[in-house]
């Protein structure tokens, strides 16, 4: 007789284990993380940043706004646009820090209006032949819907599409922004771009060991979240993303591989 009892979950095993997907990528040497807004990137790929600083990543976090709209919930009212965003700047900053991050650059695009132009890719593309990062780790572009509950915000979709639009052809492509040679910027051919809040990740990070860190980095930005304490929200989500490969915490991906590392 099994000892299965279909029916009583907690005596049933589970089917399989996970199926083995490919080993975590290595860190990579240099990354640049591209986000619309301050907290973006500690929401969604925070505990990925920590874990590469740490294992000796040079990571430089491009802040495409800095935040000037806020949030209804925790913004007071007598707030201006003016007065948040050298907060939210500065809340950016120490949340880098607490991940390991020391180099934070703004490009002061007006938050809540972010529409995917050619000057933004231009500056983007300029930053990537700048820093050369080996890696790219920004959103994806093409998710409107999550769920029944969020709609992407539109600043989102945009930074991701100029974000890869940046990195190809534009950045690579000798030709693309001449202006950009004159300014003594060579083309740079990224390696690895890693898309979060993909719908169908096929890359996976364990972040158990930096879960803390990400906590602690994403409650640097105070002005968002009041006394709310988004602790029990992101462990879960990190649980969710990672139980498809039976991690306890992880941040997951779409991974393009467009070259080898060095
Ligand atoms: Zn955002």
């Amino acid at each position: 007789m099994s000892d299965r009892e279909p029916g009583v979950p907690e005596r049933a095993q589970p089917a399989s284990s996970p199926p083995p997907g490919p080993a975590e990528p290595p860190a990579p040497v240099s990354a640049m993380s591209i986000h619309a807004h301050p907290d973006d990137q500690e929401f969604t790929v925070g505990g990925t940043l920590a874990k590469w600083a740490r294992a000796g990543t040079h990571v430089v976090t491009v802040c495409i706004t800095s935040g000037g709209a806020g949030s209804n919930e925790y913004t007071p009212k007598d707030m201006t646009r003016e007065r948040l965003v050298v907060l939210r700047e500065e809340e950016q900053r120490n949340a880098c820090r607490v991940l390991g991050i020391h180099e934070v650059i703004f490009l002061g695009y007006e938050d809540g209006v972010l529409e995917p132009s050619i000057a933004l890719r231009r500056e983007l593309t300029r930053l990537i032949r700048r820093h050369r990062p080996a890696a790219v780790v920004c959103g994806d572009p093409t998710v409107r819907f999550y769920g029944q509950r969020y709609m992407n915000h539109p600043d989102h979709r945009a930074a991701a599409d100029v974000a890869l639009d940046a990195v190809f052809p534009s950045a690579e492509t000798r030709l693309i922004f001449p202006e950009l040679l004159d300014e003594g910027l060579e083309p740079h051919h990224v390696r690895r771009v890693y898309l979060h809040g993909a719908t169908t990740p096929d890359t996976w990070v364990d972040i158990a060991e930096v879960l803390d860190v990400k906590l602690r980095a994403l409650k640097e930005h105070r002005t968002q979240m009041g006394e709310w304490d988004p602790s029990e929200m992101i462990t879960a989500w990190s649980a969710e993303q990672g139980a498809a490969r039976g991690l306890t915490a992880a941040e997951a991906y779409r991974l393009m591989i467009l070259g080898e590392d060095d």
